[in-house]
């Protein structure tokens, strides 16, 4: 149970845009994972998934806004390996893509306010406090056992001077952060979300302390979830030059990020630099 039926490839990007100043970006293609458990999503929840089976647990509950790709995976992963699913989400009640696939896994949904969403420990007491079958599960799905799954996504990577990744809560990052650092390379974030400054911390705090790692904040294109032309057009152009789909959340502003950097002549001729793309595909799919 849970393992990857195969290690996602690795492919070049062969624009001229990312191949100057002696720079070369290569790809780990993790949203070929599964459609909807996609990229760093499978890796967060890989460890999370086993714990609940070792604690006997039949009941995942987790938190997310109405466009969370953590929900997704875990509605559908939770569908895959027999576990019940149920979610508070953020803000009024809509419909959407996300959401419907979720409901469509069978996962249970409870419209929150932003304000009783503040408190998630008092959420969860109040509804599930007495369950011993519910496993809490936080946001994005964070933490230590998601950080220990995302430091695979490096176990068969070697050559690479450079990995980079988009950060919402961090997590991704400081589990390729963990694996970087034992094979010399240099690991950096791309933060989504405007003035978050703070999630350095986060990631911090995950690594102890003892682990190096990099953030870049000026790729955040408006802030989280918000996405202009300029995005929505390199979207486009990338995706038929390369036929890579990428997210007008995350993998987007990655690359966008990755491609700035290397104009500027941010990365040293002969850096070789592993994007790695996250998934999120949902995303894209619910902004039309
Ligand atoms: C959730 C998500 C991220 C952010 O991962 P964190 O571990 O929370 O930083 C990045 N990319 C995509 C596509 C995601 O869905």
């Amino acid at each position: 149970m849970l393992e990857l039926p195969f290690d996602p490839p690795v492919q070049k990007i062969d624009l001229p845009e990312f191949n100057r100043q002696g720079v070369q970006v290569f790809i780990k293609r993790e949203d070929t994972i599964h459609p909807f458990i996609s990229g760093n999503k499978w890796r967060k929840l890989k460890y999370v998934l086993r714990e609940a089976r070792q604690l006997n647990k039949t009941h995942l509950v987790s938190f997310g806004g109405a466009y969370s790709n953590h929900l997704v995976a875990l509605a559908c992963a939770g569908a895959m390996f027999g576990f019940r699913t149920s979610a508070f989400v953020r803000g009024e009640e809509v419909n959407n893509v996300t959401l419907g696939l979720c409901k469509t896994w069978g996962m249970q949904l409870q419209f929150v306010s932003r304000e009783d969403y503040r408190h998630k420990q008092e959420l969860f007491d109040a509804h599930y406090g007495n369950n011993t079958n519910v496993l809490m599960i936080d946001e994005g799905g964070r933490g230590t056992l998601a950080m220990q799954g995302c430091a695979e996504i490096l176990n068969e990577v070697k050559g690479f001077t450079h990995v980079c990744c988009a950060v919402g809560t961090g997590t991704t990052l400081a589990g390729l952060a963990i694996s970087a650092a034992e094979k010399g390379m240099v690991a950096e974030g791309f933060c989504v979300l405007k003035n978050a400054e703070g999630i350095a911390e986060d990631v911090q705090q995950l690594l102890h302390h003892q682990t190096p790692f990099f953030m870049h904040h000026r790729f955040y294109f408006g802030g989280y979830g918000k996405a202009d032309e300029g995005i929505l057009q390199f979207i486009s152009s990338f995706a038929s030059s390369t036929g890579i789909l990428l997210d007008q959340v995350y993998t987007a502003k990655m690359m966008l990020g990755i491609r700035t950097l290397i104009e500027e002549g941010y990365y040293q001729e002969g850096s070789k630099i592993l994007a790695i793309h996250t998934g999120g595909l949902t995303g894209l799919l619910s902004q039309w």
